[in-house]
């Protein structure tokens, strides 16, 4: 089970619209370390008339990993392929886009952690050396040949950095972690899109929406969306403080921005598992839902937020966590610590 609110936190890539992402890497918002560092290796790359060097983006869902894939090709000029590593399931999945490349390309691979291993070998020399083999002909007739390919850059972008093996990640020569946004950046963000989305909306408005969207361009568009539609039914069109505040209540969003699902965990975590030490796969088969789900999309923030801390025992709740619910510790957490 996914998200399934109107509101999701998910990246659903069908629910981005293409109107509200940056094409320039000068219109992305936040992230300035970041772009700074890929302006100049692009520079250079020009400057030496060469390829970029690969790129790995890591972070959570709805951070601008897509958003960078599109806006590197475009600040270099060339084209890009998006692949997904999920549908990379034999090495033949990839050869179409390498023995097809054009100079320079940019080939991006989302969710690169989940490509199986001899799809990673297969594209070890293709990063490295710009070659591959190529099995033509069948049975007794086949025979390998060495194809060499157009030199071009590899875009990878995943949610766990962790699950990438060495030698996969060592073949990356810039790998850049996105991080949470601002509360500033994010208000921009909603800003800039309002304008976008051709609505009204106030400064003190702007900041409501950013603070109640999880640090998260995605989030920040979804519930923009949604706010601009309730203005427009119930209030005019025009989106003040009030409107955010209510739109969101109505679709229980809270204070902190967290949704159902977010809610849901920790409930689970403080009234079920009693505040934890709790393993991840724990939580998830209480709440019938899958581990993934509550590793990319809820884990993070709650993490960030200092809601939970992940132990080396399990997820435990921090007193935040019961404040926020509105529940009372339990006397036998074993947590001394966390409280006092
Ligand atoms: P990811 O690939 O990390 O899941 P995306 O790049 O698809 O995230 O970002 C989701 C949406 O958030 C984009 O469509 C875009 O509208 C918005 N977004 C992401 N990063 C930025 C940014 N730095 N500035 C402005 N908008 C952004």
């Amino acid at each position: 089970m996914t998200r399934e609110t109107i509101l999701s936190n998910s990246p659903v890539p069908e629910e981005d619209d293409p109107n509200l992402r940056p094409s320039r890497m000068a219109d992305m918002v936040g992230q300035r370390d970041v772009i700074e560092r890929l302006q100049i290796a692009i520079e250079a790359a020009r400057q030496r008339d060469e390829v970029l060097g690969h790129v790995l983006f890591d972070g959570p869902p709805g951070l601008g990993k897509t958003t960078f894939a599109h806006c590197i090709p475009s600040e270099l000029g060339v084209p890009v392929d998006f692949l997904s590593g999920p549908s990379l399931k034999a090495p033949k999945d990839l050869v179409p886009s390498l023995t097809n490349l054009r100079p320079k390309q940019v080939l991006f691979i989302d969710e690169i952690h989940r490509i199986p291993k001899a799809v990673e070998e297969y594209m070890y020399t293709a990063m490295e050396d710009f070659r591959i083999d190529l099995i033509l002909g069948d049975g007794i007739n086949a025979r390998t040949h060495n194809f060499k390919l157009r030199p071009f850059t590899l875009i990878g972008a995943t949610t766990r950095a962790g699950m990438l093996t060495g030698p996969l990640r060592d073949r990356f020569q810039i790998r850049e972690h996105l991080d949470f946004y601002s509360q500033e950046d994010l208000t921009e963000i909603v800003c800039r899109n309002a304008m976008k989305l051709n609505v009204e909306i106030t400064d003190e408005a702007a900041a409501e929406v950013a603070l109640r969207s999880r640090s998260t361009p995605r989030v920040a568009n979804n519930r923009l969306r949604w706010v601009r539609d309730f203005a427009q039914s119930r209030a005019a069109g025009k989106i003040t403080a009030q409107v955010a505040q209510d739109a969101l209540k109505m679709a229980e969003i809270d204070s902190l921005g967290l949704d159902r699902l977010d809610r849901r965990y920790l409930d689970t975590l403080i009234r079920v598992c009693l505040g934890g030490p709790t393993g991840i796969g724990t939580i998830a088969a209480t709440m019938n839902t899958v581990t993934d789900t509550l590793a990319d999309e809820v884990e993070p923030f709650l993490l960030r937020s200092e809601l939970i801390l992940r132990t080396p025992r399990g997820r435990i709740a921090t007193a935040k966590a019961y404040a926020h619910m509105q529940l009372d510790r339990p006397t036998n957490s074993g947590q001394p610590g966390l409280f006092d």
